[in-house]
């Protein structure tokens, strides 16, 4: 964690090629069984897993991420959902690869784990990298970390159909997940499905009610399992950790 670090190791370990990654997520309702910071949570772990198996540091999360969209993690109605703009994630993002390049980082990699911030994010690395204009800085952008998995392993973890990554909200991957990593912070006599009464392939705005399940769970909450989650944190952190050898050969 950059954050426990002092200045001279971090420059020592610039100096030596280490990568830098920046996790990014949101504080947003995820039902009433796991907390407002499981994006950035669950993030912050594949993160650290990265960093055992590359050399790579982990930069201190965004733990605010863009507004959230009806149909992908209940929208900005619920107490809690805590949101920033999209200009102001973009301008987070520009000026902090604006820093890891000045601090020496050639190898920038940026795990988001929130799907509206998707865009946002890469904007921000786009500007930042026009500003700085070095070729020899490279960013892997990640939109979802768990398309870096083979996807035949994933539809293995669904008993049913795999419902998209749009619904899965406070569903079977997250709660697998916090089940896995953060167990003292699943509120386990609370876990229980829901599913909006309609899911149309567009936005409302403002969305209808009906697109909106009470609970803030968009699926299936009872089907994560302590086993789901320690299964796919392994998948992913590994096919997250495959792509940082691929693309920066560490
Ligand atoms: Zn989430």
């Amino acid at each position: 964690m950059i954050s426990e670090m002092t200045w001279q190791e971090l420059r020592d370990a610039a100096a030596e090629d280490y990568g830098v990654i920046l996790a990014v997520g949101s504080n947003e309702q995820h039902g009433p069984h796991l907390p407002l910071a499981t994006d950035t949570l669950i993030a912050l772990a594949i993160a650290k897993g990265v960093a055992e198996r590359t050399r790579t540091l982990v930069a201190t999360p965004l733990y605010y991420g863009y507004k959230s969209k009806p149909l992908s993690g209940g929208g900005q109605g619920f107490p809690g959902t805590i949101s920033l703009r999209g200009a102001t994630l973009v301008s987070l993002v520009r000026d902090l690869i604006c820093e890891f390049i000045r601090s020496g980082f050639k190898k920038i990699t940026v795990l988001n784990h929130h799907m509206e911030n998707t865009n946002f994010t890469y904007e921000g690395i786009d500007l930042a990298m026009r500003e700085v204009n070095d070729p020899s800085v490279r960013v892997i952008s990640i939109d979802n970390p768990y398309a870096t998995i083979d996807q035949k392993a994933i539809a293995d973890m669904f008993p049913e159909d795999f419902p998209g990554w749009d619904v899965e909200h406070a569903a079977i991957t997250e709660t697998s997940l916090m089940l896995a990593l953060y167990p003292e912070l699943v509120r386990r006599d609370r876990i229980a499905d829901d599913q909006a009464e309609r899911h149309p392939p567009y936005d409302m705005i403002p969305a209808p009610p009906d697109t909106i399940p009470a609970s803030g769970v968009l699926y299936k909450a009872t089907f994560g399992t302590l086993e789901k989650g320690k299964n796919l944190y392994e998948m992913v952190v590994e096919g997250i950790s495959a792509a940082i050898r691929r693309e920066f050969g560490d």
